[in-house]
């Protein structure tokens, strides 16, 4: 195959024949995706707006500067850093921050979806700073509050970290702030897969609950270009993050980011509410809907969730690889997942798979939708109906799908939003 088409099948097949639910992804707006194509694309801008070490960077550095401003007025905080080039980068930036090499950390517990980058396996290992996990509680498919107040203050770590990639129902930021600030440890919560949520308000924003500093990735429920931020009301901390991101963990910060997150900023301004309204209502209705197909989605006496992803156990159904490569042959896309009683090392076979409705939301998926969607995986996986009759169907529901809502139509006078935006 030519280049060419091998990039036109991957877009032919994963922008308009896919019903896409892995839980981390999205697609930008129209208006966000030309913003992206720009020169900045060739551009270097080492350092600080109006202190950069290259020339030429002065509209760089307007851009640069209303990216801040305007994540700061959404998210109601006052220092936003958007420089990192991924959320990982994100965590290296504030780990490195918040701890020495040899220092101790509480983390979130893997077993509820902490990201890798919080573990040995990840960022925190490649700083050299030592980990220990707060206990998970299955009855409430959270962490065990008082077992985890317990270790903050036997322990006296560094810094503890919130947030995960599995991530159904919010951590209890508050408590936890509370024991760390009382033996002098910082709380970094990592809102990754759940940043268009608190935007749009369907989440606890955790600086606003206590947390010091938050860190992200800006393209999962918030739907743009991929990359990182970091926020904060802690001048002191914010110094030392811009200190430190460059240049220990990035030179040049990928500018062609600035422009399309600061459409997608606006955008969320305007829809954004009722963008994480519909998202959290069509996970908790997909989630509804494949139980009552006969599928075991976890968390159901918790009301299955509260965020934009479900997790189906799959282990009778020949466990998460074997059914995530089903539904793919079927045009669904999803990833497989460890389980809270999964062994660390069934990484390759875990029980269950994980899905997100945000992208299909994106396309305009309501309720209903969502229950098509659960009667197609029962198809497949229940009752053995032939893939490629599946995969047909998949095709003629998707092609309902075409246009990205909750977004400014192109040709939509950008700078009058981003006035209205800026003066609130
Ligand atoms: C996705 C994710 C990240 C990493 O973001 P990247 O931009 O892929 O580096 C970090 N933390 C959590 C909790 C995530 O889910």
């Amino acid at each position: 195959m030519k280049l060419i088409e091998v990039v036109k099948s991957h877009n032919r097949w994963r922008r308009f024949e896919c019903i896409n639910l892995i839980a981390s992804e999205n697609v930008m707006s129209p208006l966000a995706e030309s913003a992206y194509l720009t020169d900045m694309m060739h551009r270097y801008a080492e350092g600080r707006p109006g202190k950069r070490y290259y020339q030429g960077t002065k509209f760089v550095d307007i851009v640069e500067l209303m990216v801040s401003e305007l994540l700061s007025t959404l998210l109601n905080v006052n220092f936003v850093e958007p420089r990192p080039v991924s959320g990982t980068i994100a965590n290296a930036t504030v780990f490195r921050v918040l701890g020495d090499p040899g220092d101790r950390a509480l983390i979130a517990p893997v077993q509820a979806g902490a990201h890798v980058s919080h573990t040995k396996f990840g960022t925190l290992g490649a700083l050299g700073i030592e980990h220990v996990e707060m206990p998970f509680d299955r009855d409430v498919w959270n962490i065990d509050v008082d077992k985890a107040k317990k270790m903050i203050y036997e322990m006296k770590p560094k810094f503890v970290t919130l947030g995960a990639s599995v991530y159904l129902f919010p951590h209890p930021t508050k408590d936890i702030v509370d024991a760390a600030h009382e033996v002098g440890a910082f709380v970094v919560h990592d809102v990754a897969h759940v940043l268009g949520l608190i935007v749009g308000k369907r989440w606890p924003n955790p600086i606003h609950e206590g947390a010091d500093v938050c860190t992200s990735s800006t393209h999962k429920t918030f739907p743009g270009p991929q990359g990182g931020v970091i926020f904060t009301n802690d001048n002191e901390l914010y110094k030392s993050i811009s200190r430190v991101i460059f240049p220990w963990f990035i030179s040049n910060h990928h500018l062609h980011r600035l422009p399309a997150l600061a459409v997608t900023a606006i955008e969320m301004k305007y829809f954004g509410e009722d963008y994480a309204d519909q998202i959290v209502r069509n996970a908790k209705a997909f989630a509804e809907s494949l139980s009552s197909e006969g599928f075991e989605v976890l968390a159901e006496n918790m009301g299955f969730t509260k965020s934009h992803m479900i997790v189906v156990d799959v282990t009778k159904l020949g466990g998460g690889s074997k059914v995530a490569d089903e539904l793919e042959s079927a045009n669904i896309i999803v990833n497989k997942n460890l389980l809270p009683w999964d062994p660390p090392d069934a990484v390759k076979n875990p029980s269950g798979i994980r899905l997100g409705t945000q992208e299909m939301t994106r396309y305009g998926a309501v309720e209903s939708d969502f229950k098509e969607i659960a009667r197609f995986m029962r198809e497949l996986l229940v009752e053995r109906k032939d893939v490629r009759e599946i995969r047909k169907k998949v095709m003629e529901f998707r092609s309902n799908f075409n246009e990205v809502k909750y977004a400014f139509k192109v040709g939509h006078d950008l700078m009058e939003s981003i006035k209205a935006s800026l003066t609130l």
